[in-house]
């Protein structure tokens, strides 16, 4: 890579004789308020900023790290114009941090861990349409419970049932908190006080404790296991149905995957066995994709068009693993059930909001066009992503952090592997870049690396793995390589002890 020109490219680098130039607190007093950035915070706590910030760059730490760079080459360095750009990166720093601090979390991050879907980091970043949807909600009222055609008072799920059934083709819709709402709904409607049929091998716990045996146990519904951990066949499942029974349910295995001497019941055959015995058939679908990954080279996961197809009665899922929306819970289905879900006095208490609606409208709406989803929504276009792109930009990102970082050791693009997470696409490892560092002999060990980034302004997410801190560039937008840079930089700035100071 061309080395950089000092001023132009480097927002929060500061050269040598840049450092020399640094502004005093009151100049980013002044510059802060003629950015309306200081009014909603304590006076001492914005001087306390300003200070940290100037002594960070000081002495190189927190990603105001000096550059070397040779002021005789360069004479606009003294110039009042690189003055003012080098205040306006302070002031801009300072903001940064304010905004951090004065609102506390949760906070944005970086992912460079290449799971797409990461439940600890929030999931699914929500697309353009559908980020533009909830800051025009949020900025003031909206026709949430009311039809504007009528005046009469209307159903806050009427602005997302047609569109869900519209892209699911299922005959009723409905939508709570998140999918373990969903499934604690159904089971409560349709199962309380009764038994419902799940095999062994699906009795499945998701991240954070969620057991598909305890929301049962919650419900009020009774639990009836069959068949056993590696095997169910469909004459366990009519062998124990009774009087007592409400519901077959299955569940997706979603973040996990039994192999080997296995056998499952179809979605279609419990269908048929329900429909002979007059048992209502329900499926945790989990993860929820609406497009078929098969068909872009990946392993195939069931889609909800094809459950819905199946005839089942009802169908939950979630909002923000492969469908790539914000969190929420979805069931779909027959009229009847939904019906009967919608007017359970739980819907009230699981209800969605209306940033969380107008978020999941805007990403469902960009399912109705074949290919604009895969296009449109992060979720995706971080799974489906290209790897000649992905080698394009770890190159790129490589070549940046040799030239900025490199005290901290070899810098090196090449091709590896990211896990899908978020209990979607089980055992899926998608072919990837990623940019490894290893660490030079005596200096911060990959660990130390990885808090060091960690607790960055602008925190950065990485994997470390055999001795070193490698980022997976599959979850990276093209605008957060620069901050990536710096926090690398930060470290890397000597003296070494940068780790996690300055903030
Ligand atoms: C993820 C998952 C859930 C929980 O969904 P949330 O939306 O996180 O509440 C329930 N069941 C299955 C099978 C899942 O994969």
């Amino acid at each position: 890579m061309a080395v950089h020109k000092p001023g132009t490219e480097v927002p929060n680098g500061l050269t040598t004789s840049e450092l020399r130039q640094l502004p005093s607190v009151d100049r980013v007093w002044r510059a802060l308020e003629a950015r309306d950035a200081v009014a909603t915070y304590p006076r001492a706590m914005v001087i306390r900023e300003i200070r940290d910030v100037l002594d960070a760059a000081r002495d190189g730490r927190a990603g105001l790290a000096p550059v070397p760079a040779d002021p005789a080459t360069d004479p606009a360095m003294d110039s009042p114009s690189s003055r003012d750009a080098l205040l306006e990166t302070v002031a801009a720093r300072v903001e940064e941090r304010l905004r951090a601090k004065g609102k506390g979390g949760p906070r944005r991050v970086i992912n460079a861990t290449g799971v797409a879907l990461h439940t600890n980091l929030g999931r699914a970043v929500l697309s353009t349409p559908a980020r533009e949807a909830v800051a025009a909600v949020a900025a003031g009222y909206s026709d949430l419970e009311l039809d504007l055609t009528t005046g009469e008072r209307g159903s806050r799920l009427d602005h997302v049932e047609g569109l869900i059934r519209e892209v699911t083709g299922a005959e009723a819709a409905l939508v709570v908190n998140n999918n373990a709402a969903a499934v604690l709904l159904a089971l409560d409607t349709l199962a309380e006080g009764r038994e419902v049929i799940v095999s062994r091998g699906q009795l499945v716990e998701i991240g954070g404790a969620f057991r598909v045996p305890a929301v049962m146990a919650k419900s009020g519904a009774r639990l009836v296991e069959v068949g056993t951990t590696n095997k169910t066949y469909r004459r366990d499942y009519e062998e124990a149905i009774t009087p007592e029974t409400a519901l077959l349910l299955r569940v997706h295995t979603s973040n996990y995957r039994v192999v080997g001497f296995v056998a499952e019941v179809s979605l279609e055959e419990l269908v048929e066995l329900g429909r002979r015995r007059g048992v209502p058939v329900m499926e945790d679908l989990g993860s929820g994709a609406l497009i078929d990954f098969a068909a872009h080279g990946l392993p195939p996961e069931p889609t909800v068009q094809r459950s819905v197809k199946s005839g089942a009665d009802v169908i939950t899922f979630s909002g923000d693993k492969l469908l790539g929306g914000p969190q929420a819970g979805i069931a779909v289905g027959r009229r009847e059930a939904i019906a009967r879900m919608r007017a359970n006095q739980l819907m009230r208490a699981l209800r969605i909001g209306k940033l969380t609606l107008a978020a999941l409208v805007a990403t469902l709406r960009s399912y109705l066009e074949p290919g604009r989803a895969e296009r449109e929504v992060p979720a995706l276009t971080a799974l489906l992503a290209d790897p000649r792109a992905l080698a394009a930009k770890a190159r790129r990102l490589a070549s940046r952090l040799r030239s900025r970082a490199g005290g901290l050791g070899r810098f090196t693009a090449e091709a590896g592997s990211s896990p899908a997470g978020g209990g979607s696409l089980p055992g899926v490892e998608l072919p990837t870049w990623l940019v490894a560092l290893r660490p030079a002999e005596g200096g911060l060990t990959p660990s130390e690396i990885e808090a060091g980034l960690r607790r960055a302004d602008l925190p950065v997410l990485v994997r470390v793995s055999q001795g070193r801190v490698l980022v997976d560039v599959r979850t990276l937008a093209s605008d957060e390589l620069l901050p990536i840079v710096e926090a690398f930089a930060g470290l890397a700035a000597p003296p070494a002890h940068g780790a996690g100071e300055g903030r």
